[in-house]
């Protein structure tokens, strides 16, 4: 394989309520709404992103509403991203520490990996979230919400896979996307892509196989892997199926071009071009202020929206 992948492009896990997701978001972690559609594959449910001031890649969290009454939480298990790793400068531990506890968000106990100091906590639906404070090269542009510029999340560290066979899914990570294993601790196994800065981790840890992850409000539904145009996510297309990796055609997701593949411990990856990004279709000082469609659905605008529940965005007030 001569093709390779580059480092997070986006996570995208399922949220219940909208408006509390939007509000832990912004209000919380001070990340921006950088986009607000629908799933373009179920267009009766929100889509939301966030990310730093531009939505670059790396940065950016995504989540499809579930709202429904019948969406029954995700659980976290085997076949899973289990927590999504921001990271922040080291300085900022005691600040974060203190701005989720005032907003009732219980911490655990900071710990130590790979000589690095973690915060873990849950979004509202129960995602695992993390902060990594670290020098890392931050990956994002200053961003203009609640947070003070020295302590802003300078998007992704890194994401942990839970897998009941943690060698097959690292077999399948370095033979086909091109990533290195850097570091083996504490049950933990550490791969690593180049991107612009100096490396994106993704940690591998294996759990017991049953009960296995389930998807829903909560669980992360895939993550994505960054490419830099359609004739580099092409090249690897052609290389995979070239060696019998099944993986799909390309969709066009608007901000991005996709596809999709499953390693075998049962994560699903998703190859995304880094172009043509969120201003394709709003300037960037205006993303995420009103509800954007894919030219295809635009004639049913009317009737999607009224399918909406309203909701109130941080940048309109
Ligand atoms: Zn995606």
């Amino acid at each position: 394989m001569t093709e390779k992948v580059y480092g997070i492009h986006h996570i995208t896990a399922i949220a219940g309520d909208p408006q509390r997701n939007i509000d832990f978001y912004t209000g919380v972690l001070g990340l921006r709404l950088v986009k607000l559609t629908v799933n373009f594959d179920d267009p009766g449910t929100y889509h939301l992103y966030y990310g730093d001031e531009q939505g670059r890649p790396g940065t950016v969290l995504t989540f499809f509403a579930w709202s429904g009454a019948g969406a029954l939480p995700g659980r976290a298990g085997a076949g899973q991203v289990t927590a999504v790793a921001f990271t922040a400068p080291p300085a900022s531990l005691a600040y974060w520490q203190e701005r989720l506890h005032e907003h009732g968000i219980n911490t655990a106990p900071p710990v130590d990996r790979f000589g690095e100091p973690v915060l873990a906590f849950r979004d509202p639906d129960g995602l695992g979230l993390e902060i990594v404070f670290t020098e890392t090269p931050a990956r994002s542009s200053p961003s203009a919400g609640p947070i003070p510029v020295d302590h802003v999340l300078r998007g992704f560290h890194s994401a942990t896979l839970s897998l009941s066979d943690g060698e097959a899914t690292a077999a399948f990570m370095r033979r086909w996307l091109g990533f290195t294993l850097t570091g083996e601790r504490d049950g933990r196994r550490r791969l690593t892509t180049e991107d612009d800065g100096s490396g994106t981790p993704v940690d591998l840890v294996t759990v017991p196989p049953a009960p296995n992850g389930c998807m829903g409000p909560g669980a992360v539904h895939h993550i994505a892997w960054r490419t830099p145009d359609e004739e580099s996510q092409h090249r690897l297309l052609v290389e995979l199926r070239r060696h019998g990796v099944e993986a799909s055609s390309v969709r066009d997701r608007t901000y991005f071009r996709s596809i999709y593949l499953r390693e075998p411990g049962g994560v699903l990856f998703e190859v995304a071009t880094d172009t043509p990004g969120f201003a394709v279709d709003e300037p960037l000082e205006r993303l995420g202020r009103e509800l954007r469609l894919p030219p295809w659905l635009e004639r049913q605008r009317s009737d999607i929206e009224q399918a909406l529940p309203p909701l109130r965005l941080p940048n309109n007030e």
